[in-house]
């Protein structure tokens, strides 16, 4: 073979979610776009805040085009990266400083180079199910293997006796990602010291480091006041990857970030091997322009308001039809018991109705699927009819 193996399968395989979408197209052109329920995407709905339009507009008026444009340093532009550790600082009394900060071409490229610095071939990176199905692909081109914890089903927080049986000499890091895509849950307070005492105990039985990584591009998208925890301040060895694709309804511009915890063993070494990550992956200089965006909008939020109305107006309804849900406390998404613990033929079934839901057996879950509901109210609305009658075909 002339081409790499495992990245021709990579790029041969066919993805659920791009197969939905195409489905959508075709049905759109025959029964109307509004008439199909298109739920398959976590593209956010919400426009980005005013002032991100506002600043770019500021910066592309105001400065000089060739530097706005113009590489910044690798690890990105050093006035971005400081009002980044002075802001989590301020939020979270935390100790970092434009040294902990690597910006990044969004959560994607935070989390290949996170596990690029820091796995060795062979070693293991433990994911709660259910996990966004890309940690597969990220540790194992890193050359490392994806050990899948289940969760409690009754809450989907982490089931703590399975976690410490995944637990081995083996293990490198352990990703959380809370707010969680796909079942929308955040884990307490109580889980997450949990979870730090655990490891803690098990880097001294094996005498090593273990990571925790912090996958964090919901973190802002919560609701009821439900607080997340910041890891750094319950695990030393903790590296955040951070986005802003959801937080400012940005996927398409690729900005976000590495915190590197300054407690972590050895921090210099662990942020220099991100800078390495960076440099092997091609994973320099973020996009020059959002990062002199971020420098002015860093506190900014999207109105998360109708993301909130959406979860009510589904979570109310469905379960009123039948539907079994895990309560969302944030993101985007409704995690939905399947009525006959089929994935695959319950989305091919909604497909009658028009309603594209993603099965979930590829993110270590099986017979739930994923509906994102970020899309409009009208929609919504519209669809309850079609899941009512869906629910009634298995009773
Ligand atoms: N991690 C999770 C859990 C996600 O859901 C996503 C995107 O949907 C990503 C990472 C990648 O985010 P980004 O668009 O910032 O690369």
């Amino acid at each position: 073979m002339e081409i790499n193996e495992k990245s021709l399968e990579l790029g041969s395989k066919r993805s659920v979610i791009r197969e939905l979408f195409e489905f959508g197209k075709k049905r759109a052109e025959e029964v109307g776009e509004k008439n199909v329920f298109d739920f398959s995407l976590g593209n956010p709905s919400v426009e980005p805040p005013k002032e991100i339009a506002e600043t770019i507009i500021s910066l592309l008026s105001n400065e000089n085009s060739v530097a706005l444009h113009g590489y910044t340093s690798a690890p990105g532009d050093i006035k971005t990266r400081k009002v980044i550790s002075d802001y989590i600082n301020s939020r979270f009394n935390t100790s970092l400083s434009e040294n902990n900060i690597y910006m990044t071409c969004g959560a994607a490229a935070s989390l290949t180079i996170s596990l690029r610095a820091i796995l060795n071939s062979g070693e293991e990176v433990i994911a709660f199910a259910p996990f966004f199905t890309e940690y597969r692909v990220f540790t194992e081109s890193a050359g490392g293997n994806l050990v899948v914890s289940t969760p409690r089903e009754e809450d989907f927080q982490i089931d703590f006796e399975d976690f410490e049986g995944k637990i081995s000499e083996k293990t490198r890091a352990v990703i959380v990602n809370s707010p969680n895509n796909p079942s929308g849950v955040v884990y307490s307070e109580e889980t997450i010291k949990k979870l730090a005492e655990i490891l803690n105990q098990k880097e001294i039985e094996y005498g090593k480091t273990i990571y925790l990584i912090a996958d964090e591009p919901y973190r802002e998208l919560v609701y009821d006041n439900i607080s997340v925890p910041f890891l750094m301040n319950y695990y030393k060895n903790t590296i955040v990857c951070y986005s802003y694709s959801k937080s400012l309804s940005l996927p398409g511009e690729r900005i976000g970030y590495i915190a590197v915890s300054p407690d972590c063993k050895k921090s210099d070494k662990v942020y220099l091997a991100v800078c390495g990550a960076g440099r092997a992956l091609g994973y320099v200089c973020a996009p020059s322009l959002f990062q002199k965006v971020i420098a002015k909008c860093y506190n900014v939020k999207v109105d998360v308001s109708s993301y909130k109305e959406n979860r009510d107006i589904l979570l109310k309804n469905l379960t009123e039809f039948g539907y079994k849900c895990v309560k969302p406390d944030g993101a985007f998404y409704l995690f939905i018991k399947t009525p006959n613990f089929d994935a695959n033929e319950f989305s091919e079934r909604a497909k009658k109705y028009n309603i594209l839901v993603v099965p979930c057996d590829d993110f270590g879950v099986k017979g739930y699927v994923r509906l994102a509901y970020c899309v409009d109210k009208e929609r919504i609305k519209n669809s309850l009819p079609s899941f009512k009658k869906l629910i009634e075909e298995y009773k």
